[in-house]
């Protein structure tokens, strides 16, 4: 039996997705931009969709624009700066963004803008008023990590959103992994664009959205296509765009349970944990995080060692991002929380969700303190 703990890398696809891909497959296979009843067919599949991700998110179907997922959107927001024509301005971020906002930064600096890196604090956190300080008459957009992919740390983006409004500056949330593991009510944290893929909430992988408040998006990055009124080119992806239609219904009917649930398989995991094995720490706020996530520091162990041991246990968990496996830099995120690059190749992440049981956090709690043992006599 295999023991799944990276759900914040991705998910295992829900059968309710499986079942609306392949209802898309065989029966919506027009092209949505044709007027006959092929074409009408898919358009139907992919506006029923635009509703369904709407819903969850306090939205109007209108503001929905399907991309391949939130690296794009995230791109599209960040890039769509450089087609704005004028004089470069600044952009307000954090020190601890996902890559896919943290490049195109790098890419703005490049071309003349200038970042303000908001400092995060040792629980990962940042200060709305610092965040509110940043700002700048020449402020373009504030782009900020709603829920950290790494240490689950929640943003308290409720306090900021409108305080950047007040301002008059659009804010850019990527609400990637907070979409099905809390509530995400544009109503009620008022931005303005706000980016997420499917493939994390029991969706298929490459794709996702950008919402996109009153309709208007940012220039699309694909020319050449009218489609998504014209804010994305190219003819939609109707079985994915199906399949992360039904994740997000599947989301709002479950949300509250999977909360209380997977909260309650952290803790188990991180009360175990922190019993059993000498020389942890958690890495980020325990009070303003994600429910499934759980980043723990074992002091003087090879995380990537731990990962490789855990795997031929059974168990998959991760040092941290997915897309970063391999690399020899430590998580900038974590030493953007002050801790050092030693203590950050320590750092462990274990992801819940769907499929994992308390049976499952056991098997974690029976072998990882045998390993860590061992990890931490190889470093010595
Ligand atoms: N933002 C966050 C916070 C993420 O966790 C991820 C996935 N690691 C992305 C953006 C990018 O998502 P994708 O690779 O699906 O484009």
């Amino acid at each position: 039996m295999r023991v799944y703990l990276d759900h914040n890398a991705t998910t295992p696809v829900r059968e309710e997705a499986i079942a609306a891909i392949e209802s898309a497959l065989r029966r919506a296979w027009g092209n949505p931009s044709s007027v006959h009843a092929e074409g009408g067919a898919a358009r139907a599949c992919v506006e029923r969709a635009r509703e369904e991700v709407a819903a969850l998110l306090g939205a109007e179907p209108g503001e929905v624009v399907f991309t391949a997922g939130a690296t794009e959107s995230n791109n599209q927001v960040l890039l769509g700066l450089l087609h704005r024509g004028g004089a470069p301005g600044s952009v307000v971020s954090s020190a601890a963004e996902h890559p896919s906002v943290e490049a195109p930064l790098e890419a703005l600096e490049a071309a003349g803008w200038r970042v303000i890196r908001v400092p995060v604090d040792g629980e990962g956190l940042l200060d709305p008023d610092t965040v509110v300080a940043a700002l700048a008459p020449d402020t373009a957009l504030v782009s900020l990590l709603w829920g950290n992919n790494e240490t689950g740390v929640v943003q308290p983006m409720e306090a900021i959103a409108p305080r950047v409004r007040e301002r008059g500056v659009p804010l850019h949330v990527d609400a990637t992994q907070c979409v099905g593991k809390q509530p995400v009510d544009l109503r009620r944290v008022p931005a303005d664009l706000l980016s997420l893929s499917a493939h994390k909430l029991g969706g298929p992988k490459g794709v996702g959205c950008l919402v996109a408040r009153g309709g208007r998006a940012p220039a699309s990055l694909l020319l050449g296509g009218p489609q998504e009124r014209r804010r994305r080119g190219g003819t939609e992806n109707v079985p994915g765009i199906a399949g992360l239609g039904a994740a997000c219904a599947l989301a709002a009917r479950e949300l509250p349970e999977r909360i209380a649930r997977h909260a309650a398989l952290r803790d188990r995991l991180w009360n175990g944990i922190r019993a059993k094995i000498p020389g942890v720490r958690r890495n980020g706020s325990a009070e303003r995080s994600l429910c499934n996530t759980l980043n723990v520091e074992l002091a003087g162990a090879a995380a990537e060692v731990l990962v490789q041991a855990l795997d031929l246990e059974g168990i998959a968990a991760s040092t941290g991002a997915a897309c970063a496996s391999g690399s020899l830099h430590p998580s900038a995120v974590l030493e953007a929380m002050g801790r050092s690059p030693a203590e950050a190749r320590s750092a462990l992440r274990f992801s819940v969700g769907h499929g994992v049981d308390e049976a499952a956090i056991d098997r974690v709690l029976e072998v990882l303190p045998g390993l860590v043992a061992r990890a931490r006599a190889e470093a010595s």
